[in-house]
């Protein structure tokens, strides 16, 4: 399944993503994107080689042992690309393992106003959940303290940057102030990952550092 990319997700939430080094609630969202997006498999797959070959390349006399310990435990979080599994109905297949189910098994809670809300997981890090908007519905104005991941499932929404549909995945943080408003016709339904703070953010320097040797 593919669809148009006009919102390519950043490339070291892809590094992070393959190495491991993403808090749940963001691996659950990158999992869910990756098997509704040929395009940001094929860049997660490209990372992965790269990676695998930067370690090859490697005189392993040459590099600190701390920095080869460091290495050695980005490897082991290191998760194979997950080909894109089958799925009939509206959620992929590592969104359905956490849910138990598709759309008809979440356990809606009303957050007024025809918005609903589930919460899948929650950690001290993230939390993931999945928001239904009604069709032509606002969300609150917000801007945010961390980093939010919202991944279009069903319908769509629209804001600041542009119309968001099913596969595409927005990236806001504490620079973004927007407003999502559902487009017409049918209910939006997201999944949506936020952090705690701004962690995340100094996380990804130290993700993308081994990958391109800088
Ligand atoms: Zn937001």
């Amino acid at each position: 399944m593919t669809h148009d990319v006009q919102h390519p997700v950043p490339d070291a939430l892809l590094m992070g993503y393959a190495t491991g080094a993403l808090p749940q609630a963001f691996d659950l969202v990158l999992a869910t994107h990756v098997s509704l997006c040929d395009d940001a498999r094929a860049r997660l797959e490209t990372f992965e080689a790269i990676g695998g070959a930067v370690l090859e390349d490697m005189d392993v006399a040459d590099i600190a042992e701390d920095s080869l310990d460091r290495t050695l435990a980005l490897m082991d979080g290191m998760q194979p690309v997950a080909p894109p599994a089958p799925s009939s109905g509206t959620f992929p297949t590592p969104l359905q393992a956490i849910v138990g189910g598709d759309e008809d098994a979440v356990r809606w809670r009303s957050l007024g106003g025809g918005v609903k809300q589930s919460v899948l997981q929650s950690d001290k890090y993230g939390t993931a959940r999945l928001l239904l908007i009604p069709a032509g519905r606002a969300m609150p104005p917000h801007s945010h303290r961390g980093t939010e991941m919202t991944l279009v499932l069903k319908g769509a929404f629209r804001d600041e940057d542009g119309v968001f549909a099913r596969g595409d995945l927005e990236v806001a943080d504490a620079a973004v102030n927007h407003q999502p408003i559902a487009e017409a016709g049918e209910d939006c339904i997201c999944l949506v990952a936020t952090d705690a703070r701004l962690r995340f953010q100094s996380l990804l320097p130290r993700i993308a550092q081994p990958f391109l040797g800088i």
